[in-house]
Parts: structure tokens; C-alpha cells; sequence
């Protein structure tokens, strides 16, 4: 595959202070030489991040650039859901990534939406047919998932609602990738599925939100990094080998293109891909 032609997509979350901000700027003007697709922007659950996500996605849409607010639908109605869409529609934006999200621990669900089908359908019903939508993919699973084959089945509902292409959880193994695509395909899912990308940075952390989120990190690149302890140069040296030659799998092997979750940051992204030859 020429990987000159990879769709690129990069993922941000709405930074908290004015510094956040200007590390997240600063990425934006490192990643676009690369020609994204689209900016992603992460939107809390419940509505925590709305007004700076919104602030977020605005700044980059005036520079120009292609834009996909999050929008997750857990704990709100459908008023809200609907003035936050029309707010979007009438800014112009055109691609949604659409997901139920996760109450944080303690709050009772009281919204309109169960399930991120719930809002594609909802979407559908609500804006103009050329709208993109976006849902999430689980290639080791959802981990509130009774089963794989359910969480499949519930995979294949939420794109027939109308999704257009999905985004993968992260995962450092490319051979789950490639068997839950082969398995969406068989139970009729058609949509483009792009895996998603986690640069290693920092060990403790990834170690922490991957055990949150179910991804899960091999045994021996787990061993190799916790064995660095405080030496990051050797961590990162190492993770851009793993998830260089993970990426290299993944486009060999017919992935579509690659989203990465750039925690809003450049450097490692700018990395894995110039590893890639994708400058
Ligand atoms: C690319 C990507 C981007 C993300 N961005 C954000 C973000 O910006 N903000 C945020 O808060 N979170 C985000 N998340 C996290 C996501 O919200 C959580 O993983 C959440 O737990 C599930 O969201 P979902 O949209 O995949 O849910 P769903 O597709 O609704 O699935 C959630 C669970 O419910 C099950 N399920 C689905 N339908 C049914 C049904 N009909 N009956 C019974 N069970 C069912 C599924 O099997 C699964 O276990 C993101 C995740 C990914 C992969």
C-alpha cells in the first residue's frame, strides 16, 4: 500500500487551563503538514466538556481544517442533544464521531439515550443525509460487553442506525484488529473501520488508562516498559518501535487509514508516522 495515501485523522480533548491551550495549537500547527482527514475533538460525558469542546472545535474550523466534534449521549434528553446538533449544523460541521459515553461513577442515568445507536438514529432522523457519522469499534471488546458475539451484534445495530464509518478503540495487538473486522464483515457491517492509535508516551499512565478502558498491552512490551522505570527516552524509544511496526501491520494488512489519539500532543505522532513515510 502506497502509505503516502493513508486517510489521517488526529484526536484532541479539550484542554483545561491557557497553557493546555497552547500546547494544544502548537499541535494542531505541527499535525496539519501531515494533511489530516479531519481534527477530532472529545466531548465529557454528561455534557461536562460541552462549552470547551465546542470552543475547541470552533478554533479549529476557523483555521480552515476539517472538524469532528464527539458528541456522547448518556444522561441527556433529546432537546439537548438536538440544540447542541443544530448548534453544529449551523457552524458548518459536517462529521460527528457518535458515542454513548460513560457516566462518571455515582451519577444515576437519567437521559433519553441508551445506547450510541440511540444517537446515530437520532442524527439520522434530525440532519441532512450528508452528514458523516462516526461510531466506536472494540477490537478486544467493549469491556461492559456480556459477550464478543453481543458486543458484535451491538456493533452491527449501531452502523446499520446509520454510521458511515467507525473508529477503533486503541490496541497493540494488529491481529484483533484484523479479526473483528473479518467478523463485522461477515455479520454485514461495510463501513471502513480505522483503527485506532495510541502513541506510548508515559508507562504509568497508559498502563492505568489502558486497564480502564480494556486495552490491553502485551506481556512482553508491558514487561519491557515497567523494566525502563524512570527512563522515558528508553520508553519512548521503544514504544515508537512497537507502535511503528504496529501501524506498518495494520496498513500492509488493508486498514483504511489510521486515527491517533495525540493526547495533544506531537512528537511521538509526528514520529510513528514520518516512520511510515507519511510526511
Ligand atoms: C474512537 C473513540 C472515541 C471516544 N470518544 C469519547 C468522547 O469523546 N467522550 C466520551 O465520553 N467517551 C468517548 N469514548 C469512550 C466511549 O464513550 C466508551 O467506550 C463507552 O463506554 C461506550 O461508548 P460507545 O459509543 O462505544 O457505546 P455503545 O456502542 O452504546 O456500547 C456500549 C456498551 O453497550 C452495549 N450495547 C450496545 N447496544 C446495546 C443494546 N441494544 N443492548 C444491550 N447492550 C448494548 C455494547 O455491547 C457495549 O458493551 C470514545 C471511544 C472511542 C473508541
Amino acid at each position: 500500500m502506497d502509505n503516502a495515501s493513508v486517510e489521517i485523522s488526529f484526536e484532541f480533548f479539550p484542554p483545561q487551563t491557557e497553557k493546555g491551550l497552547e500546547n494544544l495549537d502548537r499541535a494542531i500547527d505541527d499535525l496539519t503538514v501531515f494533511k489530516p482527514d479531519f481534527f477530532s475533538v472529545t466531548y465529557g460525558a454528561g455534557g461536562s466538556t460541552q462549552e470547551k469542546t465546542f470552543d475547541v472545535v470552533d478554533r479549529i474550523g476557523k483555521s480552515g481544517f476539517n472538524v469532528a466534534p464527539h458528541i456522547s449521549c448518556i444522561g441527556a434528553t433529546r432537546t439537548e442533544m438536538k440544540s447542541l446538533l443544530d448548534r453544529y449544523l449551523s457552524d458548518g460541521i459536517r462529521r460527528f464521531v457518535t458515542l454513548r459515553g460513560d457516566l462518571p461513577s455515582g451519577m444515576a442515568q437519567t437521559g433519553e439515550f441508551k445506547f450510541a445507536s440511540d444517537l446515530v438514529s437520532f442524527i439520522r432522523s434530525e440532519a441532512a443525509s450528508d452528514i458523516e457519522v462516526m461510531v466506536a469499534a472494540y477490537p478486544e471488546y467493549h469491556p461492559q460487553a456480556r459477550s464478543p458475539k453481543e458486543d458484535l451484534e451491538h456493533f452491527r445495530h449501531k452502523v446499520s442506525c446509520g454510521a458511515n464509518r467507525a473508529i477503533t478503540q486503541y490496541f497493540f495487538n494488529a491481529d484483533c484488529y484484523f479479526h473483528f473486522v473479518e467478523q463485522a464483515q461477515l455479520v454485514g457491517v461495510d463501513v471502513p473501520i480505522i483503527p485506532g492509535v495510541m502513541p506510548i508516551d508515559k508507562f504509568f499512565q497508559l498502563a492505568r488508562f489502558s486497564d480502564s478502558c480494556g486495552a490491553e498491552i502485551p506481556r512482553w512490551v508491558r514487561r519491557k516498559l515497567e523494566a525502563y522505570a524512570d527512563d522515558s527516552s528508553a520508553i519512548q524509544e521503544f514504544g515508537l518501535e512497537v507502535v511503528t511496526n504496529l501501524c506498518h501491520r495494520l496498513l500492509n494488512g488493508g486498514a483504511p487509514g489510521l486515527h491517533f489519539y495525540t493526547m495533544n500532543k506531537s512528537e511521538k505522532t509526528q514520529a510513528i508516522l514520518k516512520n511510515l513515510g507519511i510526511v
